[in-house]
Parts: C-alpha cells; structure tokens; sequence
C-alpha cells in the first residue's frame, strides 16, 4: 500500500518520459537520492514545469509506491534562475549536481552534500567569486563528505604538522619539506597560501565555505591539486564537463 510522504530537497536531474511526462532524481535531506515520476510534467501550463527542473529546491511531496515514487505536490523556494544566463556557470552547477547524483545513495544520509551542493550554487550566482574557485571548493568538500578527501593537515610519511609544502595524489596528501626531500617523486610542490586555503575548505562549516577569495596563483595550484587528486580517486568521466569541453573547442 502506497503512502505520501514530505522530503526536503533539490532536483538533480531530469529526464522526459511517455509523451508529457519526467522522471526526476531528487536529492532529499530524509531520503537520500531518490527517483521520481512527475506524470504530465512537460505539459504546457503543468504546475510541475518549473519545479521539475534541474536545481528546483524546495519541499516535495511524494506518493510512495511499491517501486517508486509519484510527485504530487512541490513548493519550491529557489529555482537558480539566475545560473541560466551564464553558460559556464550554468554547465558547473550541472557538473556539481551530476558530481552529486554519482555519490549519493538512496535511504542514506546525504544531509551534508544537498547542504554543499546548495551552497555551492548559490556561491555560483555570486559573480564576485569566481567559478573555478567554486569548483575547487566543491570538488574538495564533496570528495572529503564521501570520506575520501586528501589529508592536508599533517605529513603522510612522518605525521609532522610543519613544512607542509607538496601535495601528492598518489600518496593522498600533504608531505613536509624533509620527506618530499627523499623522495624522487614528492609530487607538486605548493604556496603556504595554498596549504592554507586546503585546510580551510576542509574544516569550515559549509554555510561559510564560501566566505573568501584567492589569488591566482593558489586558485592555479588548487585547479592543479583537484585535478590530480580526482584524476587518481574518482574512475569516472562526467557528461556534463565533457559536453562544456567539446563547445569550447
Ligand atoms: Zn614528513
């Protein structure tokens, strides 16, 4: 027997189905990542237009089926209109929300990443930070709430909390100035501004991750570090990066 229930939650994407119909995933603060039909969706005039589409945030209401579930009503606070004027910005909150959808699971607690994600959206309607900032921010956060992110608080040979100065993928982490020494392949050697912004983005609350700016040399660095450090952790090419790639060429 079916019953409705109330999530709290941000649509991460959304497919059509039949002729007039959606099949969204939410991620929901109770839930998890869920799957949900929106029967009549793509109708003109359908009140789940809007609120079916990627980045809609809000409160929605589901009938639980036996195998999925059925929306019935959406009250949305925040549909991140203002992303769509801005093509690159735009295509990283997509990435951001696909990043998301790849991670998360259904019935686990995904309270801190819808929080990120959020966050992390809002940060991207904030011209005054910069985009590639945001990713780096996110990429970082995201990778660590998933309990795999880079020890950057003490050397991963020695354990010492000083000279912390090159970052290895391979190794998961930061080396000081005397191990990085022995070693023929230490990694990539970085600003103490870098290391900083590292243990920053790691330790702070999410709601004020987004509360600084860079230079452009530690944003350099840090585009440098996530790249590395993904391209060794996360085995997965995501579509909505690959399709900004082939537009820019
Ligand atoms: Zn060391």
């Amino acid at each position: 027997m079916g019953q409705s229930v109330i999530v709290m939650g941000m649509v991460l994407s959304a497919m059509p189905v039949n002729e007039y119909d959606k099949r969204i995933t939410i991620l929901t603060k109770e839930r998890g990542k869920i799957t949900a039909f929106a029967r009549g969706a793509r109708r003109p005039g359908s009140q789940f237009m809007a609120a079916t589409d990627p980045f809609a945030f809000g409160e929605f209401e589901l009938f639980e089926g036996k195998s999925s579930y059925n929306l019935m009503k959406a009250t949305i606070q925040n549909y991140f209109r203002e992303l769509a004027m801005d093509y690159d910005r735009v295509t990283l909150g997509f990435y951001f929300a696909e990043f998301a959808g790849y991670f998360c699971q259904e019935n686990n607690d995904e309270k801190e990443m819808l929080k990120l994600l959020y966050q992390s959206l809002r940060a991207l309607t904030n011209d005054h930070i910069p985009g590639e900032l945001v990713r780096a921010v996110f990429e970082l956060r995201a990778i660590a709430i998933q309990g795999q992110g880079p020890n950057v608080f003490s050397c991963m040979n020695c354990g010492a909390k000083e000279n912390l100065c090159f970052f290895s993928a391979k190794r998961g982490g930061l080396l000081c100035r005397d191990c990085a020494a022995g070693l023929s392949d230490p990694g990539m050697q970085i600003l103490d501004s870098t290391r900083y912004t590292l243990q920053f983005i790691l330790a702070t609350p999410i709601a004020k991750l987004y509360s600084f700016t860079v230079s452009d040399e530690v944003l350099k660095e840090l585009q440098a570090i996530m790249r590395q450090y993904l391209g060794f952790y996360v085995h997965h090419e995501f579509k909505s990066l690959k399709v900004s790639v082939e537009n820019d060429l």
